[in-house]
């Protein structure tokens, strides 16, 4: 039999001839150089705000955000775990939460250069696609459509990882595309959507600032004249928060725009990763007619911060790291590992990186296409046990409490829409199925006892 033939025959039985790859993903590294377990427990890191680390250890404490040990911990569990990966994905937010008076742009820039310096150390021969978060500029959240002393000096110190084109871009505003680890027919997409973040005060009267979209619009055309596949990573993603209603994170026009973009291209579109959230979740786009177009992995932070935001009760998460499996030829996102480090653990026992879940594995699907993080969405939405298995990772196993029907409401409908609308319209129903649910027995027991009394 000839070699053709025979793997004819094998693709029959569903053999697939993959090529495959890894590629890791961190996001929301946080360092807080304050980190000091010697002080008061309200003083053991300015991102806590003076809430007191009361299980403050090496490895940090819930309302804080991480100490340098945990830094180099996340990055030798990376290495340990997978050491030579194809390239890593780093999606920005470098800096404490604390106020801005407290940092400068002089401070900023050191703690990025401190952590491109360690991840450089530790993978001295791995291509990183490097965004910036909100977090990386003084004062936060308000990153300029126009050339910037930031964007400077991050070109400068991430040179190695740029090109000399993309050096160009990222010095115009923040981003850049280059073929995809230099091979024809790839590419990555690195936006900086800090521009059409609704805290960016200097970007919200723009219609395109630093003309970005049409760059990624020319971009993507191309692409799709070449017939290349790409991914798209940054790190505001568009959409909603899942863990306080109705919180969106870019402007209504800057959404409408975001998606329209991803809808127009998605058929060259294999992936698109994000942060920010510092959760684990997927965010779905759907083409008009309802199909499953495209996904946003959101990837868990480094951090475990517990969030101020008013509305979110205990908004803290484990640190958590992730290795996403694609196949090196189509591009096709096979499957997802999230590692993390249970702090409470870690602290009181033993510095311990171990696996949490395998998306495949967890969600029973055979891959992370569209469509099967479409039916993964279907399943959080209509099954207690995964939306409760969803819930627990949301959190990188930090929340064990019960999803409750708001609960899965906001995730459900976060996760399923990104359109501001549509949204809000998947409130009212997922609400509307709920109150039907609570009423059903009561209706029942009515019938019931109408029917004994006629029957
Ligand atoms: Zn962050
Ligand atoms: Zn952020």
């Amino acid at each position: 039999m000839s070699v053709l033939k025979f793997l004819t025959v094998l693709g029959l039985f569903g053999v697939s001839f993959g090529f495959s790859g890894r590629f890791w993903h961190i996001t929301d590294l946080h360092w807080d150089p304050t980190y000091d377990l010697s002080n008061n427990p309200d003083q053991v890191c300015a991102s806590s705000g003076n809430r007191p680390a009361s299980n403050a250890g090496t490895f940090g404490d819930y309302v804080c955000d991480s100490p340098w040990n945990l830094i180099e911990s996340c990055l030798s569990a990376m290495k340990a775990i997978s050491p030579d990966p194809d390239f890593i994905v780093w999606t920005g937010d470098d800096t404490p939460h604390v106020p801005n008076e407290q940092l400068g742009e002089e401070a900023v820039l050191g703690i990025i250069n401190n952590l491109t310096y360690v991840i450089k150390k530790l993978f001295p021969n791995t291509k990183v696609y490097s965004a910036l978060g909100n977090h990386d500029f003084h004062p936060k959240s308000q990153l300029p459509a126009a050339p910037h002393n930031i964007y400077n000096t991050t070109t400068e110190m991430w040179k190695g990882w740029l090109h000399l084109e993309s050096q160009e871009t990222f010095r115009h505003g923040g981003f850049y595309t280059e073929e995809l680890l230099n091979r024809t027919g790839y590419r990555m997409i690195v936006l900086n959507t800090n521009l059409y973040y609704d805290q960016n005060k200097v970007t919200a009267g723009m219609e395109d600032p630093a003309g970005q979209f049409t760059w990624a619009d020319n971009i993507l055309t191309e692409a799709a004249k070449s017939k290349e596949k790409v991914y798209i990573i940054g790190h505001v993603p568009p959409g909603f928060f899942e863990k306080k209603r109705s919180t969106p994170w870019f402007t209504a026009k800057f959404n409408e725009k975001y998606l329209k973009l991803i809808q127009k291209h998605h058929a060259v579109i294999l992936g698109q990763f994000f942060g920010h959230h510092h959760t684990d979740s997927f965010r779905m786009i759907y083409n008009t007619d309802g199909s499953p177009a495209s996904t946003i992995f959101l990837t868990p932070g480094v951090t475990p911060w517990k969030t101020t935001l008013p509305g979110v009760t205990d908004g803290a998460n484990n640190p958590g790291i992730r290795l996403f499996e694609y196949d090196t030829q189509t591009l096709l996102v096979k499957d997802m590992v999230t590692y993390y480090l249970n702090l409470t653990f870690a602290n009181e026992a033993q510095e311990r990186w171990e696996k949490e879940y395998r998306l495949t594995e967890s969600f029973r699907v055979p891959d992370a296409s569209p469509i099967s993080m479409h039916t993964v969405l279907e399943r959080i939405a209509n099954d207690n046990c995964h939306l409760q298995k969803y819930y627990e990772y949301n959190s990188v196993s930090y929340d064990l409490t019960e999803c409750n029907k708001d609960c899965r409401i906001d995730h459900v409908c976060a996760a399923r829409e990104v359109d501001f609308s549509r949204y809000e319209h998947c409130l009212e129903k997922e609400g509307a199925v709920f109150t039907c649910g609570g009423l059903l027995p009561f209706l029942s027991v009515i019938l019931s006892l109408v029917l004994t009394k006629y029957v």
